[in-house]
């Protein structure tokens, strides 16, 4: 929570603020906020916690509870660390099936229908690809790019979620090109999963947020007397710009949307003046470009994570068809000129940063 006053201010101002996590909670309280915050670390990023309306003890143990949950995530749907995934795509790199747990099981499916949804652009089957463009690192690559023609060949064995097999727990690949990385939509089903573990302890208030990318569970509020209190403001939020430049825009978030987005600017390696993104076209194998970011409000986290990657690699002539085939009701993207396009039911709910944007481009509805 924001102190009274630099909170008024910045109301004022009509300035969001976005220092660490992007989140301002708006109004001014004049009673002492029963906030609890906690920060959990997962999948390479820092997840704050913030809890209105909960006794402390009780807002503890869920986030105890969620920290457990996402250290087995850490390991299991980790794309390159060794774990059940990185054993799964060993299976299938062999032309094996292989059972799967039922903490990895769900991922899988809703990956698979997602991807389809997508029309493949969201493909978390391309492993491969991405650990050959080295992003399979903690650390950003450097040095050679790799050879066009490797990529090329990669981009040709077509690895998609079509090819896999679930039948009940065995899960095999007709396609051994198959290599899964869950990148694009973990964080998103890790939130969504955070968040039924915070309701299953009674926590009916929260925001979680991972670097901009973030779940909501009820109404932003202060609690009072310890009891679970909200009192019906909405959650105030900042659009994260480009390239680390603050926040483009801001919005309201109602009970339990959430908001997520994905940047070519986050993760990328250059050569010879070009930044190549983390973020590839499966059609071709090569990172995108045309695409700045992203970002997709939904009800469910892991569809919001996975539509903002799909959006990216649709670009600003072919997004509002994947954005409609996907049945996403609000998406904003920025090109590399920071041109926004937006459909009509978004942009009725954004307020942008001063100066912001240079040009809009409005879609059809959604
Ligand atoms: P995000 O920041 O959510 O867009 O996720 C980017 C991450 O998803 C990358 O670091 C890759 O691990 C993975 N990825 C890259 N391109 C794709 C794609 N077209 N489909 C699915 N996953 C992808
Ligand atoms: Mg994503």
């Amino acid at each position: 929570m924001l102190p009274a006053r630099l909170g008024m201010r910045l109301r004022n101002l009509g300035v969001i603020a976005v220092l660490a996590g992007l989140l301002v909670s708006a109004a001014a309280c004049s009673e002492p906020p029963t906030e609890y915050k906690a920060t959990v670390y997962i999948f390479g990023t820092l997840v704050d916690f913030t809890i209105s309306g909960a006794r402390e003890e009780d807002a503890r143990e869920a986030v105890g509870a969620v920290e457990r949950e996402f250290q087995r995530m850490h390991t299991d749907w980790h794309a390159w660390k060794p774990g059940e995934l990185t054993r799964l795509n060993q299976a299938i790199h062999d032309g094996r099936a292989m059972r799967v747990s039922p903490f990895l099981l769900p991922l899988l499916v809703q990956a698979r229908s997602l991807s389809a949804a997508s029309d493949n652009l969201f493909n978390p089957a391309i492993g491969a690809l991405i650990a050959a463009w080295g992003f399979h690192n903690d650390e950003l690559p450097s040095g050679v790019l790799p050879d066009r023609e490797e990529i090329s060949r990669l981009a040709a064995l077509h690895p998609t979620m079509a090819d896999v097999e679930i039948s009940g727990d065995m899960v095999s690949s007709r396609n051994r090109a198959v290599q899964f990385d869950f990148g694009a939509f973990a964080k998103g089903a890790a939130l969504d999963r955070a968040m039924e573990i915070l309701r299953a302890h009674g926590i009916e208030n929260a925001i979680i947020n991972a670097g901009g990318d973030l779940n909501t569970l009820g109404k932003a509020g202060r609690g009072s007397g310890g009891a679970a209190k909200a009192d019906g403001r909405p959650w105030h939020i900042g659009i994260r710009a480009p390239a680390g430049r603050g926040v483009i825009a801001a919005v309201d978030l109602a009970e339990n949307e959430n908001l997520y987005t994905s940047g070519n600017y986050e993760r990328y390696r250059e050569s010879e003046g070009i930044r190549y993104s983390h973020i590839i076209d499966p059609r071709d194998g090569m990172p995108v470009r045309h695409i700045v970011s992203a970002s997709v409000i939904d009800m469910n986290g892991a569809v919001a994570d996975a539509a903002a990657t799909a959006l990216s690699v649709a670009g600003p002539r072919d997004w509002h068809r994947i954005a409609l085939k996907m049945g996403i009701k609000f998406a904003l993207l920025v090109d590399e000129n920071g041109t926004v396009y937006l459909n009509p039911e978004m942009k009725a709910r954004v307020e942008f940063a001063k100066g912001q944007p240079p040009a809009i481009v409005v879609s059809p509805p959604l």
